[in-house]
């Protein structure tokens, strides 16, 4: 029987990143939440059922004794740790290559720093990701990539929800990706040239959208999370058309509006309308469905290995 392996991995965007996405400068929340208090919910789910996950940290979150600590706690426990870039420049793709460079390079420095272990792992800010910073990855010595997202319905939303921002005079710090993305493939691939096409580059593990009969639905914390226990039972079966299943959350899908302090960001970020503990019952009820479904857990790091080899 074909092995079918399941990656999940947590995207650790602290706070001032939702702040600057939805535009909203100076608001009073607290802004080490995702570190103090998300984590450690996700890591003891993580714990329960014996998944072993991939954190991608932000290099310059790093400086912060707590949350370097942490993070090394989570490696000698097994999970791996990749790369975020180190500031999480959300126009990172447009900026210029020496930027982009200091990034990749910053990044994997900091986290070495905290946890001893040089990381192998690239995701870019707001999945975008181009030609250029693929070259970049491949000088850094990164081994795959997860930032392609191709998945429609996704989009389709940023798109819109950049535009209007812009209509209401306020400036999201998100930008439009290409949209070939569209068409790249939704399984493991060596990337091409564009990227969006096959061929003999940097191995991509593309995060997780639901089977192409099923419109690529995407996969992913958000979805998860607030589709509660039966929602995300049925979101799981449909992601499982695919051979490998990559769930990308983010610390905030385990981040709970009034325990963490964060009700003022909550008007914007709908995923804090739902309690914590709701967030993870439906977490727990898809991660339990994949294992159920013959999906055995491994770190990205873990996945890229197995598909080196067979990924063309
Ligand atoms: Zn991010």
């Amino acid at each position: 029987m074909r092995t079918r392996l399941a990656a999940v991995s947590v995207d650790l965007d602290e706070i001032d990143n939702y702040v600057a996405i939805h535009g909203l400068g100076a608001l009073d929340v607290p802004r080490t939440a995702i570190y103090d208090k998300a984590l450690p919910r996700l890591a003891a789910l993580f714990d329960e059922l014996g998944i072993k996950a991939t954190f991608f940290a932000i290099g310059a979150d790093l400086a912060r004794p707590e949350n370097a600590r942490a993070l090394a706690a989570l490696a000698a426990d097994g999970h791996e740790i990749a790369n975020h870039s180190l500031s999480h420049y959300y126009d990172l793709t447009r900026r210029d290559i020496a930027t982009q460079r200091r990034e990749v390079k910053g990044g994997a420095d900091a986290i070495e720093a905290a946890v001893g272990v040089r990381p192998v792992g690239f995701r870019a800010p707001g999945y975008t990701i181009t030609d250029q910073l693929f070259d970049v990855l491949l000088e850094a010595g990164v081994t795959y990539d997860s930032s392609v997202f191709p998945c429609p319905p996704y989009y389709l939303a940023k798109t819109a929800a950049i535009g209007l921002y812009r209509l209401r005079g306020r400036a999201s710090r998100s930008v439009v990706d290409d949209p070939r993305v569209l068409g790249a493939p939704a399984d493991p691939y060596r990337i091409g040239r564009p990227y969006q096409r096959r061929g003999q580059g940097m191995l991509e593990l593309p995060i997780g959208v639901t089977g192409d009969l099923t419109g690529r639905l995407p996969y992913i914390g958000t979805n998860v999370v607030l589709a509660g226990e039966y929602g995300a039972r049925a979101l799981t079966r449909l992601a499982t058309a695919r051979r490998f299943v990559n769930l990308e959350l983010h610390g905030i899908d385990l981040a709970d509006a009034r325990e963490d302090g964060l009700e003022a960001l909550a008007p914007h970020q709908p995923d804090l309308r739902r309690t914590a503990a709701f967030k993870r019952a439906s977490l727990e009820a898809a991660l339990r469905s994949l294992a159920r479904q013959g999906h055995r857990f491994v770190t990205l790091g873990e996945a890229a290995q197995h598909y080196a080899a067979s990924a063309a």
